[in-house]
């Protein structure tokens, strides 16, 4: 196990060693995997980085048995003692940040996107470290009889989770749901998305040298259409982190097996800047909320409604703020927005735009790719005059391209803002907080930022996210984050006296004496 001080007896620190052949072959020796080698490709050179063998579903099956055995001696583990390994790894993260901020940006992030992944996931192993046993701790309930029946419920971990992650966070989505379902007893097999296999696996390997066994936490590699259904088929409960499209399929199939899933989906996320903003605040803040992590972001705002009086002032300090982004994905913080992930997105991006374009919107700013920059740089990008026949209108984009429309007031901004099959995150400008929150209740999604774009609720770990509606099922962060991970069991014990006629009473007799206890509990104000 590594001591706190010890930053430096696991592998090496530096992004030239993150992609050298040793790095790899240390990093392939976590994986379960024994099917053919899959290429890694970095998306801003376009080059190959090395290649890592995927997993069959024989491979998931082995894995699982594994992971069952190692679960059930976890389990018998303390909670403080699971705690305390959340606690270390935080530390150990942090001691590591420079080697997991390089790795991030081997996926082609700007700097700033790849160190909010790693203080993310730092951020949830401190909650999760310090409350899991609030979450945990068998509780006592109100039983049917005061006194005479006792109520425990007991939180007992489902058994293997299993993790499906994307590849636009690879280490946070990956990594922080799986410290939940640790900490609450679980075993774990993750499959990260092929494309960002290698940040997970160093998380998994951290996770290792910080004193987690290591049939505990499984990672098996590879496209989701290979191993997915299998690992599903393993599962006792299934995390999904990915596109609406595909979330369906694993809720069917969970149902078909009658086990839970969260499922965090896609959005198209609305930002309203009400008549009494700040108009400098709002558009430094909607430049962050569109163009994080080149936009390809869940909680990411895709459709910007304004009130019409600051409408020509937001607009042209928008177009201004977005200008002036700086694209590219140097190992330094001196860029701030990096590249897409591969050719299938950038076609996306691509595909909106023109077709907006085509059908009459105009491009404010941004609307074309950046080459001279990298295979798969575009440029932020911000449409007005955009019409329900154009794909962006409604289609999640997954890039950096939003749109912009005036409003003549709240009402007319919170109607558009729900006019829409998602309801994932929502933001709302204005300097008057309670109008704000009052504005937010009324805004169909699972989180609402009021003067920040997405950061506010994703950073508090306390706050429980995800979506409504196509935006899926369940939360992360939070009580319920946790919860989702245990069964809860009630045992009663009943003293004394049975809860039927006894000590003489028929049925009529033990009626009327219940009619009349539940008459005075209902005077006395019990539940
Ligand atoms: P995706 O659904 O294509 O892939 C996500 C994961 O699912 C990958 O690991 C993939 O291999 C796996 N997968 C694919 N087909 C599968 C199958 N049949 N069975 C099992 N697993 C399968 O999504 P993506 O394109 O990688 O990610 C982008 C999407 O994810 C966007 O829609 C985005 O909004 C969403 N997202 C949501 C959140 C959130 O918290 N709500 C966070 C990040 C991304």
């Amino acid at each position: 196990m590594l001591a706190n001080s010890d930053a430096t007896t696991l592998g090496p620190m530096t992004e030239a060693a993150v992609l050298s052949s040793s790095d790899l072959v240390r990093l392939q020796g976590l994986l379960t995997a024994t099917g053919p080698a899959m290429e890694l490709r970095s998306p801003v050179t376009g080059q190959v980085v090395g290649e890592l063998p995927t997993s069959t579903p024989a491979d998931v099956e082995v894995g699982a048995q594994l992971a069952h055995r190692a679960q059930a001696e976890w389990a018998a583990r303390s909670i403080g003692e699971r705690a305390r390994l959340l606690l270390d790894f935080h530390d150990h993260l942090l001691d590591r940040r420079d080697y997991f901020i390089d790795l991030l940006q081997s996926a082609g992030k700007a700097r700033l996107s790849a160190a909010e992944e790693v203080l993310h996931v730092a951020l949830t192993a401190r909650y999760y470290g310090r409350t899991a046993r609030r979450y945990l701790r068998s509780e006592r309930g109100q039983g049917v009889l005061p006194v005479l029946t006792r109520i425990d419920r007991n939180y007992v971990p489902k058994g293997l989770v299993g993790v499906i992650g994307p590849w636009n966070y690879p280490l946070t989505m990956a990594i922080s749901d799986g410290l939940a379902a640790l900490v609450a007893g679980n075993a774990i097999m993750l499959k990260p998305d092929h494309h960002t296999p290698l940040v997970a696996l160093a998380a998994v390997e951290l996770l290792r040298a910080t004193g987690l066994p290591a049939d505990v936490w499984q990672v098996v590699h590879g496209r989701g259409t290979v191993v997915g259904r299998e690992l599903i088929d393993v599962s006792d409960y299934v995390c999904f982190t990915g596109s609406t499209a595909t979330g369906r399929m694993i809720a069917a199939r969970c149902a078909e097996r009658l086990i839970g899933c969260s499922l965090e989906l896609g959005g198209k996320n609305p930002l309203l800047i009400l008549d009494d903003a700040d108009v400098d605040a709002a558009a430094a803040g909607a430049v962050r909320a569109s163009f994080s992590n080149s936009g390809q972001l869940c909680v990411s705002t895709e459709r910007i409604y304004v009130a019409e009086p600051l409408f020509e002032t937001f607009t042209r300090e928008f177009v201004a703020r977005t200008e002036a982004i700086r694209l590219g994905n140097a190992p330094n913080f001196d860029h701030d927005m990096g590249s897409l992930i591969d050719h299938d997105q950038l076609a996306r991006v691509s595909a909106h735009v023109e077709d907006a374009r085509a059908k009459g919107a105009r491009v404010l700013t941004g609307g074309r790719r950046r080459e001279d920059l990298g295979e798969l740089f575009y440029e932020p990008t911000i449409l007005s005059g955009v019409t329900p026949e154009m794909e962006c209108y409604a289609e999640e984009t997954f890039g950096p391209v939003v749109s912009i429309y005036p409003v003549a007031d709240d009402e007319e901004a919170v109607t558009r803002a729900n006019d829409s099959d998602y309801g994932l995150n929502g933001s709302v400008w204005t300097s008057d907080h309670d109008r704000g929150r009052r504005v937010a209740s009324k805004i169909k999604c699972g989180t609402v930022n009021i003067n920040e774009g997405f950061a506010a609720t994703f950073g508090s770990i306390d706050a429980p996210m995800g979506g409504m509606k196509n935006s899926g099922l369940g939360r992360r962060q939070g009580q319920d984050g946790i919860r989702r991970f245990v069964d809860v069991q009630s045992v009663a014990t009943q003293i004394g006296i049975p809860i039927a006629p006894s000590h003489g009473l028929d049925g009529k007799a033990f009626t009327s004496v219940m009619t009349g206890v539940l008459r005075v509990m209902k005077k006395a104000g019990r539940a």
